[in-house]
C-alpha cells in the first residue's frame, strides 16, 4: 500500500509527554505540564458541577450546526449566527482550510517559526509553502506581502505568535489588509486572544465588516480551559462558511464538547481571573530570566521563549527528571530556547528553582 508521495516527507506531531509516561520514567510523584499551553487552573469550576448535573445525552448525535453554542457566542461577541463555524478545536479548521482553498499549482504563504499546522495540512494539499522568518520573533508583514502573488490562497497570521509570543498590533493589522489582494485569505489565529492585555492589540471581529477576506480562529483550549475536549471556532463572511462546510464532517464536534463551552461562556470571571493570574506570574518569570540573564520574547500569550547558552533538548530533558514538562525550541525550529507554559504561582516559583540547576 502507498500513501500520496508528501506523507512519507511529513514528520507527525510530536505532542508534548504525557504526565503518567514521564511519572513512570523517572519515579516522580508530581509533575507539571508547562508544554502545551493549557490553563494550569483547569477550567470553571461552574463547568464542572453544571457538567455532572446534565450529561449531554450520548447515544444521539450531536447537532452538527452547534445551534446552542452557536446562539450563545453569537450573543457573547456580538457578530451574526452564519458567521461561525466550529471544528474540533482550531486545529481542525486549519486542516478544514487547506482542505478548501489548496491544491498542486497554489501557495500559502506563512510565519517561521509559527504554528506548525499550517504548514502540515497546506503540505498534505500539496501545495507550495512559502515561510518568510519572523523579526524578533514578529511577523515580517512587509515580506509576507512580498510573497504574495495571484497564486496565492491562504496567509496565515498567528496573533500572539506560537511559540514567539508577539503580536501583530491594531496599526499593522489594518495596513496589512489594506494592502492585500482580495483574492487571498487571511487568516488570523487569535488562539491565546483571552490573556493578551496589551492595549494597541486589536479586535479583529469589526474588521470582518469592510473585509470580506478575513477568518479569525479562536479555541476553547488555552483560556478556558477545555483543551481535552476539542472545540474551537472560525468566524468570517457567510461565503467563506458555506466553502468550509463542504469539507466539514457533519458531526465533528461532539455534544460534550458543544456543552462545555456553553457553560464555559458563562463564567467569564474564570477567564478573567485566568488572565490575571497568567499577567502577574508571566511577570515573575520574566523577572527570573533579567535576574540570570537569560534572554525571552516578550509575549502576550501563556508562554514564554526563553533563550539559553546550551541545547533546549537538553535542558527539558534535565527539568523533566525534577518533574517539569517543557517544549524544547529545537522541536519548534529555535535553537537553543524552550517554550514554557506560564503555570500556577506554587508552580513557577519550583520551575525556577529547578530551572536554576539546569542552566
Ligand atoms: C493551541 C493552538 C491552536 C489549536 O488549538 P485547538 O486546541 O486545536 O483549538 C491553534 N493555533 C495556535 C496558534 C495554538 O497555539
Amino acid at each position: 500500500m502507498n500513501p500520496k508521495d508528501v506523507i512519507r516527507s511529513l514528520n507527525p506531531y510530536q505532542p508534548g509527554k504525557s504526565i503518567e509516561e514521564v511519572k513512570k520514567k523517572y519515579r516522580l510523584k508530581k509533575i507539571v505540564k508547562l508544554a502545551s499551553n493549557e490553563n494550569p487552573y483547569g477550567c470553571s469550576p461552574y463547568v464542572e458541577s453544571e457538567w455532572n448535573r446534565s450529561f449531554p445525552k450520548g447515544h444521539l448525535y450531536p447537532d452538527g450546526y452547534a445551534r446552542d453554542l452557536r446562539v450563545k457566542l453569537s450573543t457573547h461577541l456580538g457578530v451574526q449566527e452564519e458567521n461561525f463555524i466550529f471544528g474540533s478545536g482550531s486545529d481542525e479548521i486549519v486542516q478544514m482550510l487547506c482542505r478548501t482553498f489548496l491544491e498542486p499549482g497554489l501557495n500559502t504563504v506563512m510565519a517561521w517559526p509559527t504554528f506548525p499546522q499550517y504548514r502540515h495540512h497546506a503540505k498534505i494539499e500539496g501545495a507550495e509553502i512559502r515561510e518568510v522568518p519572523t523579526r524578533d520573533g514578529c511577523h515580517d508583514l512587509d515580506q509576507m506581502l512580498e510573497e504574495i502573488d495571484q497564486h496565492t490562497r491562504i496567509v496565515w497570521l498567528c496573533t500572539p505568535n506560537n511559540p514567539t509570543g508577539r503580536y501583530i498590533n491594531e496599526h499593522q493589522l489594518k495596513d496589512f489588509l489594506n494592502r492585500c489582494p482580495h483574492h487571498v485569505l487571511v487568516v488570523i489565529d487569535e488562539a491565546y486572544y483571552e490573556y493578551v492585555t496589551a492595549d494597541d492589540y486589536p479586535e479583529s471581529i469589526p474588521l470582518l465588516e469592510t473585509h470580506k477576506n478575513i477568518i479569525i480562529l479562536r479555541t476553547f483550549s488555552k483560556a478556558y480551559g477545555l483543551a481535552g475536549l476539542r472545540i474551537g471556532y472560525g468566524i468570517a463572511d457567510p461565503k467563506i462558511i458555506q466553502y468550509l462546510n463542504a469539507v466539514r464532517g457533519p458531526f465533528n464536534t461532539t455534544s460534550l464538547s458543544q456543552r462545555a463551552a456553553i457553560l464555559a461562556l458563562e463564567d467569564q470571571s474564570f477567564v478573567r481571573r485566568s488572565r490575571n493570574e497568567n499577567k502577574k506570574n508571566m511577570q515573575l518569570l520574566k523577572q527570573f530570566c533579567a535576574d540570570h540573564q537569560l534572554d525571552y520574547f516578550d509575549s502576550e500569550g501563556n508562554f514564554l521563549l526563553i533563550f539559553l547558552s546550551k541545547s533546549g533538548l537538553e535542558v527539558s530533558e534535565q527539568l523533566l527528571k525534577h518533574g517539569f514538562i517543557v517544549r524544547p525550541g529545537e522541536l519548534l525550529g529555535i535553537e537553543r530556547s524552550i517554550r514554557v507554559t506560564i503555570g500556577s504561582y506554587e508552580d513557577m516559583k519550583e520551575f525556577q528553582e529547578k530551572m536554576l540547576m539546569c542552566l
